[in-house]
């Protein structure tokens, strides 16, 4: 029965309950974090293959380059080879670069908002410049945006992206709107996996030359069910639609070996990799090659690196089961919550009645339950409506987790109970 439908009896019990269980949460001093979609030690450990190559001695390459030595901008063939069978880009049309595909895609903004793009004309600076964030979105590209001085214009995202017409629409209405942030599989933190329809109009629809989709496949290969949802080639139907350039794919093995030593992918049209590869060869003479050969001895081929998923996804999967299970069980009945069930990825999403996921947030951090600042999946940390908060379930071992999220569902419940006005803060 839901919260508005109980009998003052009802609600009675559920006050005392709550209110005794958030004091007991308090008691306990605990120190939990949900905030970042890291891996876990367990996790890390799988990778550890890699402490120990490419072993002493082994200094080259398949081709018979030295990987120790400056160069070889585009990164070792044989690991975009593995990659680009995974994520379905041709190896000419993929590059590998160092640990962190996010700098990738600062680095893209940057050299956009400088130089200009290709086919683009002037650089972007100079005037205005807007970047659409489907919401809820990942943090960390909206923080890119903030910190050069983007504006951000959000848009609803649904289960398969945001609707197309709607993006059409803005991006026709103001020629300011340069870009697009996509996270196209398992989004952070929605889940989302945009479909082949949502893609086409996307890459399809009229825009400007130097409008660019930043399509951040950060989870492409993250499955958490059988349903495994391959990854569209948004290249191909971009190239399909005339307009080449207009998708940069963004990817890297951050979530599939080391979080912090592993390998990012560039995928583009020639005309975007020689813009890239022009500016990244005047800030580095080469990509750390001794990384990319470790990590093509580790995985072997890409039935290795699907292999090494299959042991993430037994790790991951049981701790999004227990997430759902302690929602499903203590707000399951009280509609004062909806969540996402993700088939992929590192998230749950999580919205509360409107007006209290900053409440939660901050009864939670009370009582050691450290949790993504609430707004944090929205441009400059405004959620509108003040009701989503995103739940990185892989860190923590499953006790913590379990503590961790049965008490996050007593701050959800006691901060309704108080926004209803049953009980005083
Ligand atoms: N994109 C998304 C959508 C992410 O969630 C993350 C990690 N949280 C990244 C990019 C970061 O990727 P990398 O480690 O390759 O910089």
């Amino acid at each position: 029965m839901g919260l508005a439908e109980l009998d003052p009896q009802q609600l009675d019990t559920l006050v005392a309950e709550t209110t005794g269980a958030y004091r007991e949460l308090l008691e306990r001093k605990l120190s939990l974090d949900l905030t970042r979609g890291k891996p876990s030690a367990a996790q890390l450990d799988l990778a550890d293959e890699l402490l120990a190559l490419p072993g002493a001695g082994r200094t080259r390459s398949a081709g018979g380059v030295d990987v120790r030595n400056y160069g070889g901008q585009q990164g070792l063939p044989e690991i975009r080879e593995i990659f680009g069978e995974l994520l379905g880009i041709g190896v000419d049309q993929l590059i590998a670069q160092d640990n962190s595909s996010l700098s990738l895609m600062h680095d893209s903004v940057v050299w956009a908002l400088l130089h200009g793009v290709p086919g683009g004309g002037r650089p972007w600076s100079g005037q205005p410049v807007k970047f659409l964030c489907p919401v809820p979105g990942y943090d960390r590209h909206f923080s890119i945006c903030a910190h050069l001085g983007i504006e951000m214009v959000p848009v609803e995202t649904g289960p398969h992206g945001p609707d197309p017409d709607e993006v059409a629409r803005l991006v026709a209405a103001d020629d300011t709107i340069k870009g697009i942030w996509v996270v196209p599989t398992y989004a952070n933190p929605s889940g989302a996996v945009y479909d082949e329809a949502v893609t086409r109009a996307l890459v399809s629809m009229p825009a400007a030359p130097d409008f660019r989709i930043f399509w951040d496949n950060a989870y492409a290969l993250h499955h958490l069910t059988d349903t495994e949802h391959p990854p569209l080639d948004v290249l191909g139907l971009a190239a399909e639609a005339g307009h080449p350039d207009r998708v940069l794919v963004f990817a890297s093995t951050s979530k599939i070996s080391y979080a912090g030593s592993g390998v990012s992918f560039l995928g583009a049209s020639p005309a975007n990799l020689d813009w890239f590869l022009g500016h990244a060869a005047k800030r580095s003479i080469g990509p750390d090659k001794v990384n990319h050969l470790r990590h093509a001895l580790y995985f072997g081929d890409a039935e290795g690196v699907r292999r090494v998923m299959r042991r993430h996804r037994e790790l991951l999967e049981p701790k999004f089961a227990l997430v759902s299970a302690v929602l499903e069980r203590r707000l399951g009945d009280l509609g004062i919550a909806s969540w996402t069930t993700p088939e992929g990825g590192y998230f749950v999403s999580l919205d509360v009645l409107d007006g209290t996921a900053s409440r939660v947030v901050e009864l939670a951090g009370a009582a050691g339950i450290a949790l993504t600042p609430a707004g944090a999946s929205y441009p400059y940390g405004r959620d509108p409506r003040d009701r989503n908060i995103r739940i990185a379930p892989s860190f923590p071992p499953e006790p913590e987790l379990a503590a961790a999220m049965e008490g996050l569902t007593t701050c959800v419940v006691l901060a309704a109970l108080e926004q209803q006005g049953a009980v005083q803060r």
